[in-house]
């Protein structure tokens, strides 16, 4: 027997497994519009991708076929990538993997062994190109530098799904998780000048703020050009910005990247442009 549900519900508690790193709000907004660009075939290898046996979808309603896992025992597809540090005899230099052979480095690039380096998959933290090049960069210099230079930790992260996605910082959810008392605020695309004139409306840009200092602690854009908008809050957040300064900082008109601006006076209740919210 199949059982069916409505499709946005099945595919936000499936398909976590494919985007993890986003909140749940965000995640449908992706992939619902995913869904609907995709259809059935394009839905199908997304499920296959996250773990899931076959998915029907007819009329908004998505079908489990039967015998598969109940929702919400997905597993994650693969686990992620696996380093291959077997066979490299790393212990001859002494240095020795963790449990799952990785290579353990501090924020300056060091291993445990003197003067060796590691960067990149190989240490296990993010697994991103932009990430692994920050960490080689600072490797280079403290392998020569008598004044030793941690690397940044504040990574983009971006996905080119329908609409783009891009984060940064701290989550709303990892907030929550770290009982941090947070305050946000969010500016949806339809209410802005560039977006309405391109015909690209889907999305918005959301702050998360620490609620005492309003200090800038992460950013998520899903929506038209995010993965470029991301660049301007991960700039923000690095530079320990508020949210106050965000939004006084003078943004050109009509441009996507107005949202910030927006988003962080929204933050304060104080976002005039907001678009009025669509009826339930
Ligand atoms: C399908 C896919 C898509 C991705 N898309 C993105 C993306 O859009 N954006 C992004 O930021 N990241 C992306 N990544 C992740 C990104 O590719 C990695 O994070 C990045 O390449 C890590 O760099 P690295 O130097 O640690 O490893 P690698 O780029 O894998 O380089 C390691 C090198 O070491 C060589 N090597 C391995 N073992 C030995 C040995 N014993 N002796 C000599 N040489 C050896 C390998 O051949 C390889 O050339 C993607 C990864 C995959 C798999």
């Amino acid at each position: 027997m199949a059982g069916a549900v409505q499709s946005e519900k099945l595919l936000a508690a499936k398909f976590a497994a494919v985007l993890p790193h986003l909140d749940e709000r965000q995640r449908r907004l992706v992939l619902g519009a995913e869904a609907r660009s995709l259809g059935h075939g394009g839905i199908k290898a997304v499920a296959a991708a996250a773990g899931t046996s076959a998915v029907t979808v007819s009329k908004g309603v998505a079908e489990l076929e039967s015998g598969d896992e109940p929702l919400g025992r997905t597993r994650r597809p693969g686990g992620g990538r696996k380093p291959v540090t077997d066979g490299l005899k790393l212990e001859n230099a002494g240095l020795k993997t963790g449990e799952h052979g990785f290579i353990e480095t501090d924020n300056y690039c060091r291993t445990k062994a003197a003067n060796i380096f590691a960067i990149g998959d190989v240490t296990g933290k993010t697994q991103l190109a932009h990430y692994a090049t920050a960490q080689g960069l600072a490797a280079a210099e403290n392998a020569v530098s008598q004044k030793p230079r941690a690397h940044d930790t504040l990574v983009p992260n971006v996905i080119f799904t329908s609409p783009e996605v891009g984060t940064v910082g701290l989550s709303e959810d990892d907030a929550k998780k770290a009982d941090r008392t947070v305050k946000t605020g969010k500016f949806r695309f339809a209410g802005l000048g560039k977006a309405l004139a391109s015909g690209e409306t889907i999305g918005f840009v959301k702050w998360i703020a620490d609620a005492a200092t309003d200090q800038l602690l992460g950013a998520a854009a899903v929506g038209p050009h995010a993965t470029e908008l991301i660049a301007e809050a991960t700039l923000a957040i690095r530079a320990e910005w508020t949210t106050r300064e965000l939004g006084r900082t003078i943004h050109a008109h009509p441009t996507f990247s107005e949202a910030w601006m927006e988003a962080a006076h929204a933050v304060h209740g104080e976002a005039i442009h907001a678009p009025p919210r669509r009826k339930p």
